[in-house]
């Protein structure tokens, strides 16, 4: 497994990859790698010839200066992990790099996108979520990325900037992989004690029993009854619960739309729990 540690490096291994005629498979990850990211890197390898994986801890996503600091990073164990799955090229690259001063990166308009839901919640977060993989994209150009689902909005704000810059990288959303409780699997969930950790699973339980009510009651009400239940729990903050469309992230107040995800964030022992679940499609 390759290591490139600049943007050049990188850039001449694509290029090279791609003289040789190869699909280029593109996971971007700010690392503290679980199976989760795995999954992505599978997905890259049945669909690519090459798989190129980074980890690069964005500071620009970070709105808050604490989560930041907290995030796990675990380089060493990170790495035995991509080599043991086939991964071909990992690319660590600086802050200065990525950023470099004099570099001129487009202003992307989100069309709103960055400032509902988690873009409310996270003010600047989804700006620095398209600068960066802008700037992973102008440096690789890979043929396809791979995104989780579990962020869904990120991946309707990296659908819009591929778009308004009609860049010619696939994307592809792959499924949530889950804990057996059902808690999704995520880099912060190592910050759960492990009694909370064990029991964090409600929230897709949840989810799943508003798919199942709206077959019996409007989604509406099928909503409050799943947010009333998410409430009386102890210790648990609802963020937002909202069904949306699939396409926009714009609320919907039933189900005559034909794409509709109900995406969800609590606080819950601590950290922040992010979910969502097909609704329709
Ligand atoms: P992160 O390192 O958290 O920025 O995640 C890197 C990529 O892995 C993003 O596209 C995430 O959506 C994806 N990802 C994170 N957790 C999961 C999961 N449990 N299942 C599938 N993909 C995930």
């Amino acid at each position: 497994m390759m290591l490139l540690k600049t943007a050049l490096e990188a850039k001449k291994q694509v290029q090279k990859d791609k003289k040789a005629g190869f699909r280029i498979g593109l996971v971007p990850t700010m690392g503290a790698l679980h199976q989760g990211h795995i999954s992505l890197v599978q997905a890259s390898k049945e669909q690519c010839d090459r798989t190129y994986v980074s980890i690069f801890v964005n500071p620009a996503q970070f709105n808050d200066k604490k989560d930041l600091d907290a995030y796990p990073v675990d380089l060493e164990s990170d790495l035995k992990l991509l080599e043991a799955h086939g991964v071909d090229a990992v690319f660590i690259p600086t802050v200065e790099d990525i950023y470099p001063e004099d570099h001129p990166f487009p202003k992307i308009d989100l069309n709103g996108l960055d400032k509902i839901l988690e873009g409310e919640m996270r003010p600047g977060h989804f700006d620095g979520v398209a600068k960066v993989v802008y700037r992973f994209f102008e440096i690789m150009t890979p043929d396809v990325a791979f995104f989780g689902q579990k962020d869904f909005q990120q991946t309707v704000v990296i659908r819009h900037m591929t778009d308004l810059f009609n860049l010619p990288t696939e994307i592809v959303i792959c499924p949530t992989l889950r804990e057996p409780s059902g808690l999704a699997m995520s880099s912060r969930n190592i910050r759960l004690s492990e009694y909370d950790r064990s029991r964090a699973g409600f929230l897709y339980k949840t989810l799943l029993k508003l798919k199942e009510d709206i077959n019996y009651i409007a989604l509406e009400e099928a909503v409050g009854k799943a947010k009333n239940y998410l409430r009386n729990l102890p210790g648990v903050k609802i963020e937002y619960f909202a069904p949306v469309n699939g396409r926009n992230m714009e609320i919907v107040h039933d189900l005559s739309q034909d794409y509709i995800v109900c995406v969800a964030v609590i606080q819950f022992g601590g950290i922040r729990m992010l979910d969502n679940i097909v609704l329709k499609k």
